[in-house]
């Protein structure tokens, strides 16, 4: 049940948001996810609600720390919408429950925000008395059954637009005509091995790079030095196989990579082919740049591309170069272009590309899980 459908007027409306912005002395890194909640307030307010509360949670706060106060995200807000927010804790809601738009501090300074306690039932019923509907666009947040997001209990429920556009975008695999890839990169292949299994029948190619790529190498008896590497990763290799040669599925590795002696941006660093393997004192560090033509090449013919994982150490400016060359080309691909939260959302700011995409993805636990193909708690008990 969306958005678009309800209908605010003279309402309370109860609206949880994902505010849990990067921030460092109370100064606000990336705005990202409150510029991206604003189409939703939006959409609320035109249709004049007697009071709208907003809810949402920052960090992991032991207690009510002031460090983890929604006061930044509230003033940036209240420019941005050009409205007064007035910020109050529960206990001060009756105070103030006259004011048009409110903000609840930092729902997890409440530890039945989280955790199931004997209080828990009664937290519920307080959030749920705020207002008459609920609206979730919370997304980075519905992976987790809190009470915020499964626990407010409204006559009206429903998902607000970043909501929307996430499972409309995650799930293009299902609707987007053409060509269809998959780029796979982060450290194991234990933690993606969901994804890939939920999306090898849907996906003509998948591109690996990153830490988990030297599982397959192992596997194919190919030396790969100090690389990264879990033996749980590997085992799941040959059902990988199995897999992409029944769906006619391209499992498309790297050909080279830029290895260094050791785990840091300086040191040694040599480019090596793959099929001579990398020597024993080094590691791989990133795709190298045969790979990226070999990628782009790929993802040249694909017209929906969905992207999980960075291919190499971004954290070190000399091994970003893979991840980088290759969301430039996407960021000028003809094609739906996707990218799905987390590390991936993150180097996309960093190579200042996330408006070049059609979608990057607002959650990072939450994305994998939609890719997954698992249904999210948050958003089952609205639909
Ligand atoms: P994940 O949390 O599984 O998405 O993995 C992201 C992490 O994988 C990042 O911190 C990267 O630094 C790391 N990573 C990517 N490529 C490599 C690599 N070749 N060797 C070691 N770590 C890598």
């Amino acid at each position: 049940m969306y958005i678009d459908k309800a209908n605010f007027f003279n309402k309370n409306v109860i609206l949880r948001c994902d505010y849990n912005v990067p921030l460092i002395n109370l100064v606000i890194q990336s705005t990202r996810r409150i510029d991206q909640s604003i189409p939703t307030i939006n959409t609320i307010l035109s249709h004049k609600p007697n009071r709208l509360v907003i809810i949402s949670h920052l960090g992991r706060p032991k207690g009510k720390d002031p460090l983890l106060s929604l006061k930044p995200v509230l003033s940036y807000l209240s420019n941005k919408i050009n409205k007064e927010i007035v910020l109050t804790s529960l206990e001060d809601f009756d105070k103030v429950k006259d004011n048009k738009i409110i903000m609840l501090e930092n729902i997890r300074y409440y530890k039945e925000e989280t955790k199931q306690l004997s209080t828990t039932n009664e937290f519920r019923k307080t959030l749920s008395s705020l207002g008459n509907v609920f609206v979730n666009d919370a997304f980075g947040c519905c992976h987790r059954a809190h009470s915020s997001i499964v626990g407010i209990n409204t006559k009206e429920k429903y998902l607000g637009h970043i909501i929307k556009n996430e499972l409309k975008y995650l799930n293009c695999f299902n609707t987007v005509k053409g060509k269809k890839s998959l780029i796979l990169g982060g450290s194991k292949v234990s933690d993606k091995i969901q994804l890939i299994k939920n999306l090898i029948p849907k996906v003509d190619n998948i591109l690996i790079g990153g830490g988990m790529v030297f599982a397959f190498f192992k596997y194919k008896n190919i030396n790969i030095g100090k690389s990264l590497f879990n033996e749980e990763s590997l085992s799941y290799i040959p059902e990988i196989y199995k897999l992409a040669e029944k769906y006619n599925t391209k499992i498309i590795l790297p050909v080279d990579f830029n290895c260094n002696d050791n785990f840091s941006n300086e040191g040694n660093i040599i480019n090596c082919d793959i099929k001579n393997g990398i020597p024993d004192n080094y590691m791989g560090l990133d795709i190298g740049k045969h790979s990226i033509r070999l990628f782009n090449t790929v993802l040249y013919s694909s017209k929906c591309v969905v992207w999980n994982g960075p291919l190499g150490v971004t954290e070190f400016s000399n091994f970003s170069i893979g991840s980088r060359n290759v969301m430039k080309f996407l960021s000028i691909l003809d094609a739906t272009t996707i990218i799905g939260g987390g590390d991936t959302a993150c180097c996309c700011e960093q190579f200042d590309l996330q408006d070049e995409m059609t979608h990057v993805s607002t959650g990072g636990g939450a994305s994998l899980e939609v890719l997954e193909g698992k249904k999210l708690p948050g958003i089952s008990i609205i639909e």
